[in-house]
C-alpha cells in the first residue's frame, strides 16, 4: 500500500454543512486546512434537511425567548449576504428554493406572530400577505397568510458552492486511524492509498459520525444523541401537471408546527414537496405506509383546496434521518450549537444546518493561538475528491396515490 504524509494546522474530519463551512473560514483566516469525507458530501443530515435559513420565529411560538432562538436570530442576514455573493463564503450559486416562508393556519395568526417578532426582537417578523398575493393552494386557508423573511435552499448546490471553492483540500477518505493525539498524526484511507495527516488540530465535523471517531480518539462516544425523524416526500406524477405546486412555510397551530412544507421542482419538471414538521416526529413509531396515510390527512386538514386527485395526481415516498447532536437530559433539541474541545480534538455539532457559521466561528477563534504548522499538502496532490451526495429520495420506491386510500 502507497503511504504519504501530508502536514497542516487543522485536519477536518465529515464534509456535511459543518465541516465545509469550517473549512472555508479557516483559509480566509489563513489557518492551514485539510478535509477529509468517508463517504459523499453532506451524507447524513445537510442532504436530507429542508434548507430553511430559520430566523428563531418557531422556537418562540411558546412565548418565550429561548435560548434556541437567541443564537439563531442574527443568521438569516449573513445566509443572505453569502446567497447574494456580498458576504464569504460565497454561496452565489446555490439554488434558492423560495425567497420567503409562508405561515397559515388560524385566524388570529398575522396578530400574535407580528407581536411575539417584536417583542423578541426577532430580525425576521412576520408580516401579512395580501389577499391577492396568496398562491392558489392557500387561498381558502382561514384567517391570515402570514410571510417571513427566512429564506430557503437546496442543500446540495450549497454544498458544491462551499466544496468548489476549495479544490485540493478536500479529500475522499475513510477507516480514520489514531497514531497519535500528542501531536496529531491521523491515518486515512482510500482503496490501496494511504496519507498519514500530521496537525495541531482535529475537529470531528462528522455529525452521527462523530460517535464511532470520537471512540477512535479514545473521548466518551455516549457524549452524542441521536433524534430520528420519518421525512414523508410526495411529488406530482407528471411535469407541469398535477395538485402540487411549489410552496415553502409551515401551517402552525398553537406552538405546534402541523406540517413544515419545502418544494421545488426536480430534473424531470415534477413539483415535489419534503413534509416535515410535527407529522415526521410521530412518524418515527410509524411504518411507511401509516405515515404517507397521516401525512396525506394532515395536508387535506392544513390546506382544504389540496385535490391528491387532480390532473395525474402524486405519488409518495418516505425516508429516515437521525438528527445528531450533543446529548441533552430528556434527549431534548439542544437550545445551541455544541463545540467541545478536549486537548487537541473539538467536537462539534450544529444543531441546525444555519448555525453552521456559528460553528465556524468558534473554533476559528480557539485557533487564533497556538502553534502554526507549515501547510505540505504534495502527498496528497491527485488524490480524489468526494462528490455530493444525492437526496434521499433519489432512488426510493414511490407509491401511487390511488394505492395509498
Ligand atoms: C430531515 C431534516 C431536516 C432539517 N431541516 C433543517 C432546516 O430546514 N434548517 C436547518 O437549519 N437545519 C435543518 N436540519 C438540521 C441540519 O440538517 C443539520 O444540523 C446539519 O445538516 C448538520 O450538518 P453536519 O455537517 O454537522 O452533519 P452531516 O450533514 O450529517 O454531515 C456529516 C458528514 O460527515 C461524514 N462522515 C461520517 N463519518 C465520517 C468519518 N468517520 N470520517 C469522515 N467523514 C465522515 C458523513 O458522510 C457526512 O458527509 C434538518 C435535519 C434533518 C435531518
Amino acid at each position: 500500500m502507497a503511504e504519504a504524509t501530508v502536514q497542516t494546522r487543522v485536519l477536518i474530519l465529515g464534509g456535511g454543512v459543518t465541516g465545509l463551512w469550517l473549512l472555508d473560514e479557516l483559509r480566509r483566516s489563513g489557518v492551514g486546512a485539510l478535509l477529509v469525507e468517508a463517504r459523499a458530501l453532506g451524507s447524513g443530515q445537510t442532504i436530507a434537511a429542508q434548507g430553511i435559513i430559520h430566523g428563531g420565529l418557531k422556537y418562540t411560538l411558546s412565548g418565550r425567548m429561548t435560548d434556541a432562538a437567541k443564537s439563531i436570530r442574527e443568521m438569516p442576514d449573513l445566509w443572505r449576504r453569502c446567497l447574494a455573493g456580498e458576504a464569504s463564503p460565497d454561496l452565489s450559486k446555490t439554488r434558492l428554493r423560495a425567497e420567503r416562508c409562508l405561515l397559515w393556519r388560524t385566524s388570529e395568526l398575522s396578530s400574535r406572530l407580528g407581536m411575539i417578532g417584536a417583542r423578541f426582537g426577532l430580525r425576521v417578523a412576520p408580516k401579512s400577505l395580501a389577499a391577492a398575493e396568496r398562491p392558489p393552494l392557500l387561498r381558502a386557508c382561514p384567517g391570515t397568510v402570514a410571510v417571513l423573511d427566512e429564506q430557503v435552499i437546496q442543500p446540495a448546490t450549497m454544498l458544491h458552492a462551499l466544496a468548489g471553492a476549495h479544490p485540493g483540500r478536500v479529500l475522499l477518505g475513510s477507516d480514520v486511524e489514531v497514531e497519535s493525539t500528542d501531536p496529531c498524526r491521523v491515518r486515512v484511507r482510500h482503496g490501496e492509498q494511504a496519507v498519514v495527516v500530521k496537525c495541531d488540530r482535529v475537529v470531528l465535523a462528522a455529525g452521527a459520525g462523530n460517535a464511532e471517531l470520537r471512540e477512535a480518539f479514545g473521548l466518551d462516544a455516549a457524549l452524542m444523541q441521536r433524534r430520528p425523524l420519518h421525512m414523508t416526500v410526495v411529488r406530482n406524477r407528471e411535469a407541469k401537471s398535477g395538485p402540487l405546486e411549489v410552496i415553502n412555510g409551515h401551517c402552525v397551530d398553537g406552538a405546534r408546527t402541523r406540517v413544515t412544507i419545502t418544494s421545488e421542482m426536480d430534473d424531470a419538471g415534477r413539483v415535489l414537496w419534503q413534509v416535515g414538521g410535527e407529522v415526521s416526529e410521530v412518524g418515527v413509531s410509524m411504518s411507511r405506509d401509516e405515515l404517507i396515510r397521516h401525512v396525506r390527512s394532515e395536508l387535506a386538514v392544513c390546506l382544504p383546496d389540496l385535490r391528491f386527485d387532480a390532473g395525474d395526481g402524486v405519488e409518495w415516498s418516505t425516508y429516515r434521518v437521525d438528527r445528531a447532536e450533543r446529548t441533552t437530559p430528556g434527549n431534548r433539541r439542544p437550545d445551541m450549537a455544541a463545540v467541545i474541545t478536549e486537548e487537541r480534538v473539538t467536537t462539534v455539532w450544529p444543531t441546525k444546518m444555519v448555525l453552521a457559521p456559528i460553528v465556524a466561528s468558534a473554533v476559528c477563534a480557539e485557533l487564533r493561538t497556538g502553534t502554526v504548522a507549515d501547510d505540505d499538502l504534495a502527498g496528497v496532490a491527485g488524490w480524489p475528491a468526494p462528490t455530493v451526495a444525492i437526496p434521499p429520495w433519489s432512488e426510493a420506491p414511490w407509491t401511487a396515490d390511488d394505492s395509498v386510500v
